[in-house]
């Protein structure tokens, strides 16, 4: 489709522009999507305020941000045309990490861990803009009664998926989730979903801590703000207090905050499973207490990404064993992002995830 858009054209840091681009060009195995709906992540904040790198050959713009978007199809390119899996006007959703599939790491089914993948706002241009393309191999129909909006929340529930997957539940465990972001929250109701017996979130924010109280959450506990009524001044003597000594039978650490890495060696019980999955920042250590470790047989895992997760993810919204629409605060307009970017960062109005709806 040739012509000319309006897309948040992110240069370099604090340096971004509302401006009018060429329509992405559909190569013969992409689909342009008319974008609908796409998530502020923690990430876009990150990269406008130069904390980290983008991942394009150099590091810099220009380069539209974005990458957890719903749309409508509205062109083809010759391979999935052929193929006759999609066609113009089909609500989707969309995988920004896009896999080779031709790689050695790719065809041991390690598709998160390719070495040629491409990721939408992040390697190549996203979703904050009127259209995206991506590889028709990352596209997902929207089941008939999952709105726009919630099929943007698809892509940090599919990474949510994936790590309750990892973390085991088995019926009855002592559950624990520690930093209740939107995809903390997101995991607590899963986790409930999946068997757990008790669920138990720990942050240091109280309007978070009260959106998983609703949202599966048996227990919710403050351990930074002594004002709070959810105040906990000793969270493994509590924890203790609530399993009898035994500790938690699964913890899931959902923050890249370095200060809480050595919390879940001290909640965890015997044969427990942890599971990291936050985004540390490149020298952080987990510091891992390794006798008490080994005589208790814990196991430690850091998944990453979200590899075959996306329909469950799906699924788990159209059954409605997540409630997406509690996790969604706000939404602007796609000039407004920067503002949008600062509100978000200065948690103004406390926000949990924030759509931008071109
Ligand atoms: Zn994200
Ligand atoms: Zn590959």
């Amino acid at each position: 489709m040739k012509g000319k858009m309006k897309a948040m054209v992110f240069h370099e840091s604090l340096n971004m522009k509302y401006e009018e681009i060429d329509i992405p060009e559909v190569g013969p195995d992409e689909v342009l999507v008319k974008v609908r709906a796409c998530g502020i992540c923690g990430s876009d904040i990150a990269y406008y305020w130069g904390m980290s790198p983008l991942e394009t050959s150099d590091g810099k713009g220009p380069l539209v941000l974005g990458h957890e978007f719903s749309g409508e199809i509205v062109e083809l390119g010759e391979l999935p045309k052929s193929l006759g899996l999609f066609k113009v006007g089909d609500r989707v959703t969309v995988d920004p990490v896009q896999y080779c599939n031709a790689c050695e790491v790719c065809k041991k089914g390690q598709v998160n861990l390719c070495e040629n993948k491409s990721v939408s706002g992040v390697s190549v241009d996203g979703a904050f803009a009127e259209y995206a393309k991506a590889k028709y191999t990352s596209i997902f129909q929207l089941p008939d009664n999952v709105t726009y909006e919630q099929g943007a929340f698809s892509e940090p529930l599919a990474d949510a998926v994936y790590a309750v997957q990892n973390l085991e539940v088995t019926l009855g465990d002592f559950c624990v989730v520690i930093g209740p972001g939107p995809i903390g929250l997101a995991e607590a109701q899963l986790i409930k979903s999946s068997g757990a017996g008790t669920v138990v979130v720990i942050g240091t924010r109280d309007y978070r801590l009260e959106v998983a109280k609703e949202n599966g959450a048996d227990f919710i506990f403050n351990t930074g703000d002594s004002n709070s009524k959810y105040y906990v001044p000793d969270i493994t003597k509590k924890i203790a207090e609530l399993t009898d000594g035994k500790m938690a039978d699964r913890v899931l650490v959902a923050t890249g905050n370095p200060e809480v890495m050595g919390l879940p060696f001290e909640i965890s019980g015997r044969r427990s499973v942890i599971v990291f999955f936050g985004l540390p920042g490149e020298k952080d250590i987990v510091p891992v207490p390794a006798l008490q470790t080994t005589f208790w047989d814990k196991r430690i895992k850091f998944p990453w990404l979200a590899p075959f997760t996306w329909p469950r993810a799906l699924n788990a919204i159209s059954t409605k064993l997540i409630d997406v629409d509690a996790l969604v605060t706000h939404k602007f307009k796609l000039e407004e992002l920067i503002t949008a970017l600062e509100k978000v960062k200065n948690r103004e109005g406390n926000p949990l995830k924030a759509l931008v709806i071109p």
